[in-house]
């Protein structure tokens, strides 16, 4: 078994639709997790907030503009008059739908409904095109078997309900399902968070035991710096699970922050393709590679917060820190950088909800400061602390900025560094043309 996961510019057209078609159809037995069609999700989210604010006429307005986009989708990707017919049918049903709901009574339960209907839609159009074709293929309901509990997912119960549902369709050899929508321990529609269709395929290829997990994309592979920032980024050919995990936990888009973990629980590789260059190798995440190139990739994180804790006591004091992080437990907000000196500890966080009460209680143990607008910039390699020359190498590249914290040799895969967001993308340049020269390449 093989899991091919496509996101939303893979699917955001018919001509795209089409050629994940001709990615998907022959070879090995596959699951085939879908996102939304690009931009559907978002305009779901806006949707959303037009409820909470409680204007039902820009909602309904907002509704309304989905149409041309699929009446457009639709007419270009189906051919035979009755696809086309269920395809309306389907879409005329999702726009009363998005436009049932009542402004008063608007909560969580039925925006979560609402963020799921994206993914409901994308994966029907692909199975109309399949049927279409004459391809034997399933369309499998993800709210079915995709089941989590306190957000987190319910491998047994997931690994259960896969088989089954699998088992409905003896002779199927392709099957399609939804990626980011979960059903949660109320029954209730849920999700994975933004981006989460490559979390759903990574434990669905760890629930089916897949023999690799393939999250085709609108890029060839993880590059080796964001290409969104800096110009002449490259595809790194492999990392390992850790170095992507770093990566995809400290900004690199690419990846959802959880997609490694259930497949490196199973040791299952996990590939990334480029759907619009398929012969691109991409990436190959997995247990071990080259160790050779010190540095693979440098990633950033925003929306990140600073908190300094200051205290006479710490000097030569225990108990001070046991004290700090029993704070950030109280109100479940992980800790992402730390770093320390006798009268100090500095920490970051970017998990802010519980913010002003975190401040009042950590007040009780010195005095704070907070910054704000902060970034954490990563550079991710294996064995970076047997190479002196990359660390020095990432404080003299950032000699001209205002670095708030350096955190180094708490992992051998990363150096992580705290700068105000405002230099964000010219540290991530810096380090680009300071760490990618001849000799660390
Ligand atoms: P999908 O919709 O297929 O899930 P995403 O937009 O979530 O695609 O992820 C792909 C995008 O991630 C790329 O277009 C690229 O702009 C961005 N990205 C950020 N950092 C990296 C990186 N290090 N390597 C490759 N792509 C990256
Ligand atoms: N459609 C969802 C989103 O846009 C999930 C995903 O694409 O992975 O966040
Ligand atoms: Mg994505």
């Amino acid at each position: 078994m093989l899991v091919y996961k496509f996101g939303g510019t893979s699917v955001g057209s018919a001509e795209r639709m089409m050629q994940v078609s001709d990615i998907i159809t022959g070879g090995e037995q596959k699951i085939v997790v879908l996102s939304a069609v690009s931009g559907t999700t978002n305009s779901l989210v806006t949707i959303c907030d037009a409820y909470y604010a409680k204007d039902k006429t820009l909602a309904d307005k907002l509704v309304e503009d989905f149409r041309p986009k699929y009446d457009k989708h639709i007419y270009d990707l189906l051919h035979d008059e009755a696809s086309r017919v269920e395809a309306n049918a389907l879409m005329e049903e999702k726009y009363a739908l998005l436009k049932s709901y009542d402004i008063n009574d608007f909560s969580e339960v039925q925006e979560r409904e609402i963020h799921a209907q994206g993914e409901l839609i994308s994966t029907k159009l692909m199975q109309l095109y399949l049927q279409e074709k004459g391809v034997n293929s399933a369309l499998i309901p993800a709210l079915d078997f995709m089941r989590t509990e306190n957000g987190e997912p319910l491998y047994g119960e997931i690994e259960k309900r896969l088989s089954a549902t699998l088992a409905q369709h003896p002779n199927v050899d392709l099957f399609i399902t939804q990626g980011y929508i979960c059903t949660n321990e109320f029954e209730q529609v849920d999700n994975l968070k933004r981006g989460g269709s490559d979390y759903t395929a990574s434990i669905i290829g760890a629930c089916a035991n897949a023999k690799e997990v393939q999250i085709w994309t609108d890029i060839d592979g993880m590059h080796n710096n964001d290409p969104r920032f800096v110009e002449g980024t490259k595809a790194v050919e492999c990392l390992t699970y850790d170095e992507a995990a770093e990566l995809a936990y400290f900004g690199a888009k690419i990846l959802h922050p959880l997609t490694v973990l259930p497949a490196k629980k199973k040791d299952i590789p996990v590939r990334l393709k480029n759907t619009m260059v398929p012969e691109a190798f991409g990436t190959v995440i997995g247990p071990t590679c080259d160790e050779s190139i010190p540095v693979k990739s440098i990633a950033a994180k925003n929306g990140i917060v600073a908190i300094k804790i200051r205290s006479s006591r710490m000097l030569m004091a225990y108990g001070f820190l046991k004290n700090v992080f029993q704070i950030f437990e109280d109100y479940k907000t992980p800790i992402d950088m730390i770093t320390t000196s006798e009268v100090a500890v500095s920490l970051t966080v970017d998990k802010t909800d519980a913010l002003p009460q975190i401040i009042e209680d950590l007040e009780k143990l010195g005095c704070v400061e907070v910054d704000d607008n902060q970034s954490i910039v990563c550079v991710v390699g294996q064995n970076l602390i047997e190479d002196a020359s990359v660390v020095s190498g990432v404080v003299k590249a950032l000699e001209s900025l205002k670095v708030r914290m350096i955190s180094y040799g708490g992992s051998a895969n990363n150096i992580s560094i705290l700068i105000p967001t405002e230099n964000k993308n010219e540290a991530l340049n810096l380090l680009h043309s300071a760490l990618y020269n001849e000799s660390l390449v």
